[in-house]
């Protein structure tokens, strides 16, 4: 039997060291769990960061993926395909956007609603509507343009010069933003929750502030609901927990369940900022890519997933608070839905603790450097996330785990 530790060795050798993977090879998936290469089983609630919202190798989309394989998987955008034309009608009726582009990533998405904000002030005669205004402890992704409006210095770290004109600002303060927000913004970019920045749940009266602003300046407003969207957090888009509508967001993670596609998704006011020409993807949008959007779309219906995520997530929210009220490791306990967020104190070592349940055969992964981050298939049932609550106990009973090392 190839072992974790074999081929693990061989990844040293031969891929690129931006990454700190745990040290075990996975090779197969079923729901909410998966298997490494030497037949061990986890149960994973990292959801792949939040991407698999109709879980591991679903029959539905496994079906659909390879019907769709075997019939047209690539045309280019020199022509219309079935699939995306579906895909996008259903998008635009199930989230009332006007319109549909599509890309691959999260951060592809988001760069075309940078391009989008500036672009359409260009085509007003507003060449000097440029700038964007972004928040601190955020993440958009980590191209050029998306890393420029990151708020995180540490991924900045030997990246600059970033984008000229981003100022950032402190999440969930309207005050902050009325200061910035003028003559020269193109757009303001903001997760409607904070996921990789921490879990950080702001007042809807932020948003609906936020909105208000940016009409009375004449600034657009962006939302990144790559995280938050497609049921995540109880709603199918986190807007609706505020009601406001952006001028356009971007969509990724749960989209195609896994399969790399993304949206952005635009408004009337603005369904014209990118004319013939100015913006494009060879690969965005493909029938194969669609096909999967579709299933995850039909899977969503089928098995009431907006909903389950919202019962689901409130119980783990519950239970969240009851080990902040009951252990001194959580600080706090937040998040909407199946976006789950549980604070270390201080002193608790985050990597020991991933490791710590790893153990125990529970796969979870970190936000903002010291909160656990719950973000399992938009499926998960209840016995699974009490297996998970269980594995996090038993570390509470045993001490010396918590100081345990990352390996
Ligand atoms: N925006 C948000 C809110 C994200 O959480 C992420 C990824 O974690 C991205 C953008 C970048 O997405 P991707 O890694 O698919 O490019």
């Amino acid at each position: 039997m190839t072992s974790n530790e074999e081929l693990r060795l061989q990844a040293e050798h031969t891929s690129m060291r931006n990454y700190r993977p745990a040290p075990m090879v996975l090779t197969r998936g079923e729901g909410r769990h998966v298997w490494d290469v030497e037949g061990t089983r986890f149960l994973d609630l990292t959801g792949g960061i939040a991407v698999l919202s109709v879980g591991h190798a679903h029959p539905r989309l496994a079906r659909d993926i390879a019907k769709q394989s075997a019939r047209l998987v690539h045309t280019s955008n020199l022509f219309y395909n079935d699939r995306a034309i579906e895909l996008s009608r259903r998008i635009v009726a199930k989230t009332g956007f006007s319109r549909v582009y599509f890309g691959n990533s999260g951060t592809e998405a988001n760069e075309a609603l940078m391009k989008l904000s500036r672009r359409w002030h260009w085509e007003r005669g507003h060449q000097e509507r440029v700038e964007f205004v972004a928040t601190h402890r955020s993440f958009h992704g980590r191209s050029m343009g998306a890393l420029s409006v990151t708020g995180q210095s540490k991924y900045h770290l030997g990246m600059e010069p970033l984008l000229p004109g981003v100022r950032f600002v402190e999440y969930d303060d309207i005050e902050a933003m009325r200061q910035v927000v003028g003559e020269r913004t193109a757009a303001v970019i903001v997760e409607p929750i904070q996921a990789e920045g921490g879990v950080r749940v702001p007042e809807n009266a932020y948003l609906v502030a936020l909105r208000q602003l940016c009409d009375e300046r004449g600034a657009l407003l962006m939302f990144d609901e790559v995280q938050t969207g497609y049921g995540r957090t109880g709603r199918f888009l986190c807007r609706e927990h505020s009601g406001v509508m952006p001028d356009a967001c971007s969509l990724a993670k749960g989209i195609a369940g896994g399969f790399p596609l993304s949206a952005m998704a635009v408004t009337l006011k603005v369904e014209g900022g990118l004319p013939p020409g100015s913006h494009a993807s060879t690969f965005g949008g493909n029938p194969l890519a669609c096909a999967a959007g579709l299933a995850v779309l039909d899977i969503f219906e089928e098995e009431d997933l907006v909903e389950r995520s919202e019962v689901q997530g409130r119980y783990l929210g519950q239970h969240l608070n009851r080990l902040v009220d009951k252990s001194d490791v959580f600080v706090d306990a937040r998040g909407r839905g199946l976006l789950r967020g549980l604070e270390l104190a201080d002193g608790i070592d985050p990597a020991g603790m991933i490791a710590a349940l790893r153990k125990r055969r529970v796969l979870l992964t970190l936000a903002g450097g010291n909160v656990l981050r719950f973000v399992p298939a938009l499926n998960v049932t209840r016995e699974e996330l009490d297996e998970g609550l269980a594995a996090i106990e038993d570390i509470l009973l045993d001490p010396p785990l918590l100081q345990g090392t990352s390996s």
